[in-house]
């Protein structure tokens, strides 16, 4: 089987078995197409940002009430971004 790819114009000679798993049906090789379980852009909900692990030292009673708002990183999150975002 002959294969071109209508992307990057290059010519593979493939095995039927090959052809018909991975390239029928399909009109661009392998290499331009959009990888399976990467970063793709536009996919999915929206970042909020890159995460960081922080260590926190406060007093038990402060935990006690940061714990009472739930979750811990949003919470400081919500902190974090109402100190710095305008
Ligand atoms: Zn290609």
């Amino acid at each position: 089987m002959l294969f071109k790819c209508s992307k990057c114009q290059k010519k593979l000679s493939l095995q039927p078995n090959i052809f018909e798993k991975a390239y029928k049906g399909h009109d661009t090789c392998l290499d331009c197409r959009p990888k399976h379980g990467g970063s793709r852009e536009g996919a999915g909900r929206p970042s909020l940002g890159t995460t960081k692990k922080v260590s926190v030292t406060l007093p038990d009673d402060i935990w006690e009430k940061i714990e009472g708002e739930g979750n811990k990183s949003a919470f400081f999150r919500d902190l974090a971004l109402k100190e710095f975002e305008k």
